[in-house]
């Protein structure tokens, strides 16, 4: 025997009544076969205290045995050598369950079980109530053997609804208190049966034996009043119940009573319990739960659409703004035309375009002639006016469907669609024009600028390939107008 694990709580005493040594001997002789009444009758006699308790458990109907006697010798020969070692085992385990709220809380649950597993065996019409009860006693004194080391840790545990025990803890890193309280039977010479009822009270299918199928299903009736989902735990219960061989309305007969019941053990026990809300009361307490939780799922849904607005408008907000910073990419500041790259996609569609329809394109390069000169005398901001000048005068001479960029520092380009190159020698020169008799308020007085222009035309098969080619040959063009005397435009020789 290995009473050792749980002896300090027999010699420290609870409460100002000395802890009951008695009960334990009981327990002890109680699994010899050679026990006989008289010898448990002199064992109890050692102890005044738990004569009263004995005869006061045995007389309650909490237990099951109600058998109505003042007499110890009496209750001893009624209870027999079993029903007495019942009796004494629940006072071990009262006795191993700490005092004050969270020590009532793990003696509840213990309990529950213990009226479950009375309840169901007296519902089949099984004679030995007592047996059941004390098996569903023991379902979870694994979990008083942690409230040894850690109470809060244990009271915790009986505060998680009955299912989820288990795994919280697991999470805590305890050993289950199926095994520890199968291994504590053991070495309480409690005999196999009880270990295995303890051991696989929350396996998913109940053990062979009776007292362990009943052990199970009282498992189940027990959850029905820890938490968790009302409804589908009172259905586990009710087929746990059926699968003993009980009618539904026994089933749920068995349901009902157990919150009375529960008191009435507590009280034999001298335990306060908590009120023990019936079915009735629980089924409205999931009923506001799922009210709340349908308001709780209404506000969701609500912060859910204006999560989904929210998202809608940035993504808006974001497209307007990848938008404005693609424009910029492209954009030329100074001006507002487009930039080189602008105009170099614009040329590849262009041209891919020209190919496609057999049409011609040119390009219009131009240059601002002596431009230095006017940075130099006339300073940076001067120049600047200048070039937005020529901006301006692009913009307003080309026509639509052209494309005019700024190509680098003063050089700009034009793009004419569907254009030959003496069409474009036409726009070359209104644009020549323009910006010779433009003039722009310097600081020191008006001034003017001239520019030079290369032209160059493409078209035809292959036309779509010969970019790059299309822009030198326009830029030499440029290059022959600024060597012949600049102001003028110069057409580059035709392709071939
Ligand atoms: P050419 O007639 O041979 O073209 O002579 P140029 O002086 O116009 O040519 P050059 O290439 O020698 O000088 C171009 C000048 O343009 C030099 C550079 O400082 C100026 N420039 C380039 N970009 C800008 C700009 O954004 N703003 C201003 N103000 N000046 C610029
Ligand atoms: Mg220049
Ligand atoms: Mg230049």
């Amino acid at each position: 025997m290995q009473q050792a694990q749980i002896a300090p709580r027999r010699s420290k005493g609870r409460d100002d009544k000395p802890a009951s040594t008695a009960a334990w001997q009981i327990v002890e002789a109680a699994v010899r076969p050679e026990t006989t009444c008289g010898r448990l009758k002199d064992l109890c006699s050692s102890d005044p205290a738990l004569i009263v308790r004995v005869l006061a458990l045995a007389n309650s109907s909490a237990f099951g045995t109600a058998i109505k006697t003042t007499d110890v010798e009496h209750a001893i020969a009624l209870l027999g050598v079993q029903g007495l070692r019942n009796v004494a085992l629940s006072f071990c385990l009262d006795d191993m369950t700490p005092r004050g709220a969270q020590g009532d809380a793990l003696l509840t649950v213990c309990l529950r079980r213990a009226v479950a597993a009375r309840a169901l065996a007296a519902a089949l019409g099984l004679r030995n109530a007592s047996e059941h009860f004390t098996a569903g006693m023991l379902l979870e004194v694994g979990l008083l053997v942690h409230a040894g080391r850690d109470l809060d840790q244990a009271a915790h545990l009986v505060s998680v609804p009955a299912g989820m025990r288990l795994t919280s803890e697991r999470g805590a890193g305890l050993q289950p208190h199926p095994a520890r309280g199968a291994e504590l039977a053991r070495s309480w010479n409690l005999g196999e049966t009880v270990e295995q009822a303890i051991a696989t009270h929350h396996a998913p299918e109940p053990p062979d034996t009776e007292l362990g199928r009943v052990a199970w299903a009282a498992e189940r009736v027990a959850a029905v009043f820890e938490g968790g989902e009302l409804t589908t735990q009172r259905q586990a219960a009710i087929d746990a119940a059926m699968g003993l061989g009980l009618t539904e309305d026994a089933a749920i007969s068995v349901l009902q009573e157990i919150p009375a019941c529960v008191h009435e053990a507590a009280a034999s026990f001298q335990r306060a319990v908590d009120h023990q809300p019936d079915l009735d009361e629980l089924l409205r307490d999931a009923n506001a739960a799922l009210v709340e939780m349908n308001r709780s799922y209404q506000r969701l849904v609500a912060e859910l659409e204006q999560l989904v607005r929210d998202k809608e408008r940035l993504t808006e907000e974001l497209k307007v703004a990848n938008g404005r910073l693609h424009d910029l990419a492209l954009t030329d500041e100074l001006t507002g035309l487009g930039n080189k790259r602008a105009f170099q996609d614009a040329l590849a569609r262009d041209l891919a375009r020209a190919e496609r329809m057999g049409q011609q394109v040119s390009v219009v390069y131009f240059d601002a002639d002596h431009f230095k000169k006017v940075n130099d005398t006339y300073g940076h901001a001067a120049g600047d006016d200048v070039l937005r000048m020529i901006g301006e005068t692009v913009r307003a001479t080309v026509r639509q469907g052209d494309v005019p960029g700024r190509i680098g520092g003063e050089e700009f380009a034009v793009l004419l669609p569907n254009t030959a190159a003496d069409q474009a020698v036409i726009v070359g020169e209104r644009l020549r024009n323009k910006i010779r008799s433009a003039v722009v308020q310097g600081p020191a007085g008006p001034l003017q600028i001239t520019a030079s222009f290369g032209i160059a035309g493409d078209g035809g098969a292959g036309v779509g390939r010969r970019g790059d080619a299309l822009l030198e040959r326009a830029d030499a063009a440029l290059y022959e107008a600024k060597r012949s005397g600049r102001d003028r435009v110069c057409v580059a020789p035709p392709v071939g």
